[in-house]
């Protein structure tokens, strides 16, 4: 069987490149005699291996030698509890941008460690919009301003980061980490779960300023949990292969053309969903116009039994995992840098003729 178009909202469609090189080197990699799974996480080709991903990522991202870059586990949700753990003291608020269901989460664990202002939610309206600046409402000395620069769920996302007059930002880039160029001097901290835009799941990448990491707390913090450990060195055993991944989808953004090539791409694959989206009443897009997202397109049909048919028949041709997240329902055609134009083109013809037969 060829493969499918995946929509998926992650674990997501890698690119064919990578999986196919990765499978070149699935017994045997670089004349060893064994996988890379088989081999030292202390070795000098796994050494070379972490070197590569790291230099790669300061080269897409721009990021000087005042960025730590380290490859954690437990995903971005452990993440919800490691920032607050390292950065909010119990006398400190953290200003949290409400946004969604990860924001939420987020907010739960920061609520564990300090005080928790809100600038802005969208929860009243089913978390639809992300706000402008001028919507936000920041606390008087935040410790830091956190936000989910794309809500997979509800489908929305930050078109440039939210302006805090110099308070340091910490982002939850998991669903649109390197889908665009960013202004990384704005950020003190910006961590992603792989699964989506840059590898399989099981690694999480956190990129912390230099200057942000020395105001981190230290005392009482079991030394795993600490950043510091982190940024001196590979402290345990990292996801080994996982890292090799990352290197390679790494590797394979670079050669399309980074992270502007990207940004091209993804705006021309959801302007031809959204497009399509608005040609007439009968799909309706589930987000503000304004906040709407280049990764994850969400809309409705007139009726549940309409987006069910619709499943289905998408589903007879190839085009997979449009099914909206559980918790709002819909459908959600979820298009990160790896998702080719062709997948989308196949969407668009389909979402053509469905209404044609339905509408
Ligand atoms: N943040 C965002 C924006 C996400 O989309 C997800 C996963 N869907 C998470 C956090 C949670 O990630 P994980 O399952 O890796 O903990």
């Amino acid at each position: 069987m060829d493969r499918v178009h995946n929509f998926s909202a992650g674990p997501a469609t890698l690119p064919l490149e990578v999986l196919k090189k990765a499978k070149s080197e699935f017994t045997e990699y670089q004349e060893m005699g064994r996988s890379v799974m088989e081999i030292s996480h202390r070795s000098a080709e796994y050494t070379e291996i972490d070197h590569q991903a790291k230099s790669r990522l300061r080269d897409l991202l721009n990021l000087g030698t005042d960025f730590e870059i380290m490859f954690l586990q437990g995903g971005a949700s452990s993440q919800f509890m490691m920032v607050p753990f390292n950065f909010l003291r119990d006398d400190q608020t953290a200003d949290y941008i409400d946004t969604g269901r990860w924001s939420k989460k987020a907010i739960r664990e920061a609520k564990i460690f300090g005080n928790v202002h809100r600038p802005f939610s969208s929860r009243e309206s089913g978390y639809d919009s992300v706000p402008t600046d001028d919507e936000l409402n920041l606390s008087e000395d935040p410790a830091y301003v956190h936000y989910t620069s794309n809500n997979t769920v509800a489908g929305t996302q930050f078109a440039d980061e939210p302006e805090t007059n110099g308070v340091p930002l910490v982002c939850d880039a998991s669903s649109d980490f390197l889908a665009k160029p960013i202004d990384v001097s704005k950020y003190g901290l910006i961590y992603a779960g792989a699964q989506k835009n840059v590898g399989p799941a099981g690694v999480t990448i956190v990129i912390v300023r230099k200057d942000f990491l020395e105001q981190a707390i230290t005392e009482d913090v079991p030394t795993i949990l600490q950043y510091q450990t982190h940024a001196e060195k590979i402290f345990n055993t990292p996801p080994t292969y996982n890292v090799y991944m990352v290197n390679l989808v790494l590797e394979w953004i670079e050669e399309q053309g980074g992270l502007s090539y990207f940004e091209k791409f993804n705006k021309e694959k959801a302007t031809l969903v959204y497009d399509e989206i608005d040609a007439d009443d009968f799909y309706r897009g589930a987000v503000d116009k304004d906040s709407r997202s280049l990764m994850n397109a969400t809309f409705r049909l007139p009726t549940e039994q309409l987006e069910q048919k619709f499943l289905g028949e998408a589903a007879e041709h190839n085009l997979l995992a449009l099914k909206g997240h559980r918790s709002v329902g819909g459908i959600r055609a979820s298009m990160y840098n790896a998702c080719p134009r062709e997948s989308v083109e196949t969407l668009i013809q389909f979402m053509r003729d469905f209404r044609k037969n339905n509408g």
